[in-house]
């Protein structure tokens, strides 16, 4: 390692994306610690479900008949969020500020297989996922009216996620995000200040390190940011600087797909559980600009901690103060390392 004092001392690091700090205290993560222990549930789903609305052929609640679809399907979400037509309005009543926001959400199930998830596909068949996304984030980011489009996916029922069929999320909207606004600020300081990604020189470091990497292929280097909440949290980049997915050729697809692939399956391996998780892509806006500040990530924020029931919380001084954590980021890349 090359700060051993990184192991050893209570610390703060800097999310150099964001520009928050996550305290990290690697001297708790020996101390006794009696954490929750619900049972667990690991009973094989059929590969359809006649009750899953999201299953081939089923009847959603609207009405709609979902066809009898062979890879992937995308739908217009029934209980959206955001409304495409709603009325554009602003409050400004002294300190009550608001503003109307629209826009259009959508569901994308990863497989008509019921039973599976993403760790159970092959890469190809997570390259359709991928294409699925990269139709949907076109078509979404030539409407005028979308000026941002979030893709995630919420897995395992701990993340509240109602329904088990492999499926993701497509939310698009005409403002940023808080997340992505603060992402947007930081690289753009970045790019304006050294003419260089601020994403694609922080990789060049984690590269010539070789702490956090867990994975690369050619196109794309896994690993757990620096900078990680969650304990196991880890991020999918792209080696070439890109600001959206839709840069991605067929090939850099497929180890984009390779990439997902890897990790999932370690995440799985590592407390023998299907890995819960809120994963998503971040991205340059829609706005019509051409973001060359803009490096596309995708991050994974898993809940657990120690074991398959054992899960994080993030109370008390994460609410109050900062986020914080135990075991450093290191320890966690070698740990999910070993899965491979
Ligand atoms: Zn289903």
């Amino acid at each position: 390692m090359t700060h051993t004092d990184l192991q050893d001392y209570s610390h703060k690091r800097l999310n150099i994306l964001t520009g928050e700090w996550v305290l990290v205290s690697p001297h708790r993560a020996k101390r006794p610690w009696q954490g929750q222990n619900e049972a667990v549930s690991n009973t094989v789903r059929p590969a359809y479900d006649d009750s899953c609305y999201l299953c081939a052929g089923n009847t959603r609640i609207n009405g709609e008949v979902n066809p009898k679809y062979q890879d992937v399907f995308v739908f217009t979400n029934d209980f959206a969020a955001l409304q495409k037509d709603s009325k554009s309005f602003s409050v400004e009543d002294g300190l009550l500020v608001a503003e109307s926001e629209t826009g259009i959400c959508k569901v994308i199930c990863f497989s008509p297989d019921h039973s599976k998830s993403l760790a159970d596909m092959a890469p190809k068949d997570i390259q359709k996922v991928v294409f699925a996304w990269q139709k949907e984030f076109k078509e979404l980011s030539e409407n005028p009216n979308i000026n941002y489009v979030q893709i995630f996916e919420n897995k395992g029922a701990v993340m509240g996620c109602s329904n088990p069929h492999p499926h993701g999320q497509i939310w698009s909207q005409s403002t940023l995000p808080n997340e992505v606004d603060k992402k947007n600020t930081r690289q753009l300081d970045y790019y304006n200040k050294n003419k260089n990604s601020l994403l694609g020189d922080y990789l060049a470091q984690e590269l010539e390190k070789q702490e956090r990497i867990i994975f690369e292929n050619d196109s794309f280097v896994v690993l757990i940011p620096f900078w990680a909440v969650w304990p196991f949290e880890a991020m999918i980049v792209p080696k070439k600087r890109q600001s959206t997915i839709l840069e991605l050729n067929d090939a850099e697809a497929l180890n984009y797909a390779e990439a997902i692939s890897v990790l999932t399956k370690a995440y799985d391996k590592l407390f023998n559980t299907s890995f819960p998780y809120s994963s998503g892509i971040h991205q340059a806006p829609t706005n019509g600009n051409e973001n060359k500040h803009w490096h596309w990530h995708m991050s994974f924020y898993p809940p657990l901690l120690r074991s398959a029931t054992v899960k994080k919380f993030m109370v008390g001084y994460e609410m109050f103060g900062s986020p914080q954590r135990d075991i450093t980021a290191e320890i966690a890349a070698d740990m999910i390392r070993k899965q491979l």
